[in-house]
């Protein structure tokens, strides 16, 4: 049998488990996985371009475990009432195929990007990083928050989007949950990231944005940029990604997606797992300016379906449903449809 988890089923795990918990132990199954990273199968995401938005499939494996993931990115969609970005996805034994779990994966993407973010910024930032901005104040900002407030003691946060009303919402949930951070709202980009140590860009619009440019950089800063992740997608101006080293998760994905498409193919960067695994230098001194220019990687969903799995079965949270049929002869497939006709005829089958 195979467990299913719903949207409300993985909000039942973080509400279980507290935020605290929830957003460490989901970082070191990350980091866990980052640190094995030779073990794994993997390849840029397939993905299915539209005029209004993407839709791609992630899929990797190691030795034990399979994982894939489907997610889409439409930023007009909230105007439809619906996610800019929703996903589900499973995880399967690899030895049989048996798949052992099928997850929504649009609150789960949340949480592993904002686990994704503050562990490569624990790795890159300034260890005195106390204060953050964050640019875009949509559906992924209260996870990049919490992460950032739980995993590096950020304490002051401010924000700024487009769009008062969303981030009057920020405000109302991070005040409801994390009365200790303080969260400032500012008129503009350019006003909200003066003197911050970090700065997350995590904006929607399918065009070569420019959010942040060079002239906005403070010496010292790390920014986490998340939303240049498709190809026609970017946030930063192409002079930003020259002040500093660039780090991303997985290069021939990056390449095709993160804001570096804007650079030539030879531009250095240096892939995460390598700083985590000390094989590559993060940060090297506290005026550098260092750059995640992140997109979400398959390993990261794999890690944090194994995550949900081993906390479900904890909790005791989740359905048991029959996705890979349950029979007696596995060669008599047809059994199955015998046994339903015999019970909506009541005949003989
Ligand atoms: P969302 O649509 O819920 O929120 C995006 C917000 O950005 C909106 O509130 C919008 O008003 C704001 N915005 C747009 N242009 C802006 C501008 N110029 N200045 C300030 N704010 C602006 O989307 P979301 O789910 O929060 O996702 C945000 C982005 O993050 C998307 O581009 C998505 O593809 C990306 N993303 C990346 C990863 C990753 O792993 N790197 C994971 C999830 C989402």
């Amino acid at each position: 049998m195979t467990t299913l988890l719903t949207t409300s089923d993985v909000a039942n795990i973080m509400a279980l488990q507290g935020s605290q918990k929830v957003y460490t132990e989901l970082l070191d199954y990350v980091l866990a996985d980052f640190l094995r990273w030779q073990e794994f199968d993997k390849c840029a995401r397939v993905a299915s371009h539209s005029p209004t938005g993407v839709i791609e499939l992630m899929p990797t494996a190691d030795h034990e475990l399979y994982s894939f993931k489907f997610v889409n990115g439409h930023p007009n969609n909230p105007h439809a009432g619906l996610s800019t970005v929703m996903a589900f996805g499973a995880l399967a034994q690899v030895n049989t195929g048996e798949p052992l779990l099928i997850s929504e994966l649009t609150l789960t993407t949340a949480l592993r990007t904002a686990v994704t973010s503050a562990l490569a910024a624990r790795a890159l930032a300034r260890p005195d990083s106390r204060s953050m901005a964050l640019i875009g104040n949509g559906a992924q900002a209260e996870f990049q928050a919490l992460a950032f407030h739980t995993v590096l003691g950020i304490d002051t946060l401010h924000v700024y989007d487009v769009d008062e009303d969303a981030t009057r919402k920020l405000q109302a949930n991070l005040a409801a949950v994390a009365p200790s951070l303080r969260v400032v709202r500012f008129d503009g980009t350019a006003q909200a990231v003066k003197g911050v140590d970090i700065v997350t860009t995590v904006t929607a619009d399918k065009a070569y944005a420019t959010i942040l440019c060079a002239d906005m950089v403070e010496p010292g800063m790390h920014i986490n940029a998340l939303g240049g992740d498709c190809p026609g997608k970017t946030e930063l101006h192409a002079d930003v990604l020259k002040m500093g080293p660039v780090f991303v998760e997985y290069e021939p994905q990056t390449r095709i997606e993160g804001d570096v498409q804007q650079m030539p193919a030879d531009f250095p960067v240096t892939e995460l797992w390598r700083v985590l695994t000390g094989q590559a230098d993060g940060r090297q001194s506290a005026s550098d300016v260092t750059i995640f220019d992140s997109v979400g990687f398959a390993l990261e969903d794999f890690s944090a379906l194994r995550w949900l799995r081993d906390s479900a079965a904890r909790l005791g949270v989740g359905t048991r449903i029959e996705v890979a049929p349950q029979l007696q002869d596995p060669k008599n497939l047809f059994d199955v449809v015998r046994a339903a006709t015999r019970v909506t005829t009541g005949g003989a089958g």
